[in-house]
């Protein structure tokens, strides 16, 4: 027995040297398979870091990822544009309403705010495009904030990049706005947008109730059984009511580079231009396509209101539409 066992010592050592080895083996390959993981682990944190950061269980509550189809949230919620315009450094100057006046802001300071130059000479357009009130021209008109039938804004002017052989009595707007677009238009040429004309601008109440009239009785004649009510509704869709359109405020146009105001305009580079530009001249793209539900007007590429450029570009950076703002602002 003895000689057996002093026979046997040898495999021992080997059975246990092979034990030995294959336990740093499977040492080896844990410290290996854990690395991985905790590899893989991180990177997975990471790129799931952009969406994870926001999408933990309080911030899912926000709309940070839902894009047009968002309703209208109530005041003060920037909604998606927000997270498509970077801008962080820009601090509009604060008015709120009732404010005094703030020192009129020079161009070049508002360029270092935005971070974009003119390519024009301010100079000559900066009183009008940056009004001495900066919350002067920031209302609405609309269905329910009416304009009287015999308004008329005193000081209309002659539209100087007016598509020739419109009638004179849409060839007008007021004169501050009109020398701001002046220079929105100046500055387009700059960059090449140099066909874009206006077709419409001031529309009195006379040729809006023309208009709406007119429809009417087109309507009719083609539902000569139906009642008065189902004929407006008809119009309605299409035309508005006399005294709600925007354009009898004589601060804005429609102005594009068709033949007319339609759908073909939209995603062409000028009109791309426009809405990228037109807050440094104090106008918005008072329709925009993803704010139909709260405009309630269909999206119109080429309208575009004047409100100064404070206004214009904290609604901008807010990514607000007028009946947004004017809530944010509470101007009623
Ligand atoms: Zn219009």
């Amino acid at each position: 027995m003895a000689r057996n066992t002093k026979k046997s010592s040898p495999y021992l050592y080997v059975a246990i040297g092979l034990i030995i080895v294959a336990v740093l083996l499977l040492v080896t390959i844990l410290v290996l398979s854990v690395s991985e993981y905790g590899g893989s682990g991180e990177s997975s944190v990471s790129v799931g870091g952009e969406s994870a950061i926001p999408s933990t269980p309080d911030a899912s509550q926000t709309p940070s990822v839902q894009t047009s189809s968002e309703p209208s949230v109530p005041v003060g919620l920037p909604s998606e544009s927000e997270q498509t315009s970077p801008p962080v450094s820009v601090e509009p100057p604060v008015s709120g309403v009732g404010n005094l006046p703030e020192q009129p802001e020079t161009a070049k300071a508002y360029e270092r705010t935005v971070g974009k130059a003119y390519s024009i000479d301010m100079n000559p357009y900066e009183q009008y495009v940056c009004p001495a009130d900066p919350m002067e021209y920031v209302f609405l008109v609309d269905a329910s904030h009416t304009l009287a039938a015999d308004f008329e804004p005193s000081d209309l002017v002659t539209i100087k990049d007016m598509k020739p052989g419109r009638p004179d009595y849409y060839s007008k707007m007021r004169a501050v706005a009109e020398k701001a677009l002046e220079a929105f238009l100046e500055e387009g040429r700059m960059y090449g947008i140099d066909d874009v004309l206006v077709s419409n601008g001031f529309r009195s109440y006379g040729s809006q109730a023309a208009l709406f009239n007119s429809y009417i009785a087109q309507e009719r004649a083609a539902h000569p059984d139906e009642t008065e009510e189902q004929i407006e509704a008809r119009v309605l869709v299409y035309s508005l009511r006399p005294g709600t359109s925007e354009h009898q405020s004589g601060l804005c146009v429609d102005m594009h580079n068709q033949q007319n105001t339609d759908m073909s305009f939209a995603g062409t580079e000028a009109a791309k231009w426009l809405e990228e530009n037109c807050y440094r001249f104090g106008f918005v793209l008072r329709y925009p396509e993803d704010k139909e539900n709260i405009t309630t007007v269909m999206f119109e590429p080429w309208h575009f209101r004047f409100v100064g450029r404070v206004a214009a570009t904290e609604m901008h950076e807010l990514g607000m539409c007028l009946e947004e703002y004017c809530d944010y602002k509470g101007i009623r």
